[in-house]
């Protein structure tokens, strides 16, 4: 399994992290900001536990994410 964390509150919608990872990631219309799909928030903080076949698009994803918020590693 890999845990996903998302620091939503600083996300600038620009979707890099959904082009590459699309099953995870969704444009939020209402904010502008992205939801990490199937997530639970702590402290405005989102984590997704999901199956190892998603690391490698999530772990792209957390790469080219021009503001850094995108953590992607094993459990
Ligand atoms: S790549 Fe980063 S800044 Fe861009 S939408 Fe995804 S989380 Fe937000």
């Amino acid at each position: 399994m890999i845990r996903i964390t998302h620091h939503r509150g600083k996300c600038i919608g620009c979707n890099y992290c959904m082009e590459v990872a699309p099953g995870r990631w969704e444009a939020d219309l209402g904010d502008g900001k992205i939801n990490l799909l199937e997530s639970v928030q702590k402290r405005g903080i989102y984590i997704a536990i999901v199956g190892d076949d998603e690391y490698d698009a999530n772990k792209e994803a957390s790469k080219i994410c021009p503001v850094n918020i995108i953590r992607v590693e094993k459990v």
